[in-house]
């Protein structure tokens, strides 16, 4: 029986593996489909604390895994498929087959790209449709793109995706940017870079591949095309809970709710990073509150006797 078996290997999942690894605990973290979280599909990271000329996150996450592997954390490949709660010890499912029994348990699962639930969207994703500017962008050399959302990650992905495209077009549904002042400045002094406002993206075109957008301005109501051979989700994410749907407290939008640093409604499940915050999503605060989920955890053991 594990001590401390840890959910996801974004931030948040792997500073809680360095924590409880360096508190003798031997985590195991089961790493999911997407080894590294949302970083590894991200460009330059220039806001964590240390790297004074930034770094690119999958190299930030290279880092943080070695450093938590170098304290004894055991990484288990695979996804976690189903979880029991209700038992104690906690059982989980690692791929449909392998069970693993553990005192405690810390969820750091992220979020995921949120979609626009067009069906065009779903038939050509792969094929010109992607949420991932870093993956895809080398495919574009030479073309016209769109990207959707008005955030952080939009001024992010289009910014990018002008080391290879021609043009990028923002499509945002409003006339004003989510996205912080100083990403904005960045997206609006690109010259490549131009902006479609008051916009809904109605449907994406092409047989096989992309060929272009059908765009709505939500104001005047009139419905255009705008040719482009990628285009590119970035509004947002939901949180990946679906697991513990039914064992664990979430709110509205299916966050876990935290309470008293990282505990959940159920004693000794602990949730870190994305999964349980819908305001500030941000790297650092992912790794926070994954440390934060460690000390808990090691404190439940202590208390309950176990440690
Ligand atoms: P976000 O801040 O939630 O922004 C989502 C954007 O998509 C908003 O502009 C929103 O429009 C738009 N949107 C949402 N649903 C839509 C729909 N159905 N149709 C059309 N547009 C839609 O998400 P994010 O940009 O992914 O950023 C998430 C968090 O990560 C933020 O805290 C951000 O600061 C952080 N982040 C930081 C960096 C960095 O610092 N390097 C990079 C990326 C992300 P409205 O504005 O109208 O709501």
């Amino acid at each position: 029986m594990h001590n401390v078996v840890i959910i996801g290997s974004g931030p948040a999942g792997l500073t809680a593996a360095i924590y409880a690894a360096r508190a003798n605990l031997v985590p195991l973290l089961i790493e999911g489909w997407m080894a590294g979280g949302q970083l590894t599909t991200t460009t330059e990271v220039e806001n964590y604390p240390g790297f004074a000329k930034g770094i690119m996150g999958p190299e930030l996450m290279k880092e943080m895994r070695s450093q938590a592997e170098r304290f004894g954390t055991v990484f288990k490949i695979g996804d976690a498929t189903s979880v029991d709660l209700r038992t104690r010890p906690f059982q989980i499912i690692v791929d449909g087959e392998e069970a693993l029994e553990t005192k405690t348990l810390i969820i750091a699962t992220g979020a995921s790209p949120i979609t626009l639930g067009l069906s065009n969207e779903k038939r050509l994703w792969g094929h010109g449709v992607s949420s991932c500017a870093t993956c895809d962008g080398f495919f574009f050399k030479g073309k016209e793109l769109v990207v959707v959302g008005g955030g952080d990650s939009a001024m992010e992905e289009a910014t990018f995706l002008t080391k290879f495209a021609t043009k990028v077009s923002v499509v945002h549904r409003r006339d004003k940017l989510r996205a912080s002042k100083i990403m904005q400045d960045r997206a609006m002094k690109n010259e490549k870079i131009a902006f479609v406002w008051n916009s809904v993206v109605e449907d994406i075109l092409g047989q096989d591949v992309v060929a272009g957008v059908r765009i709505r301005n939500v104001v005047t109501g009139k419905a255009w095309d705008l040719p482009c051979s990628g285009f590119f989700l970035a509004i947002g994410h939901h949180p990946n809970t679906a697991l513990f749907n039914g064992q664990l407290k979430m709110d509205g939008a299916g966050y876990i709710v935290t309470n008293h640093g990282t505990a959940t409604d159920v004693p000794g499940v602990f949730a870190a990073g994305d999964v349980q915050d819908p305001h500030y999503r941000q790297a650092i605060t992912a790794a926070g509150t994954g440390g934060m989920a460690a000390i808990d955890a090691e404190r439940f053991l202590e208390a309950s006797g176990q440690g």
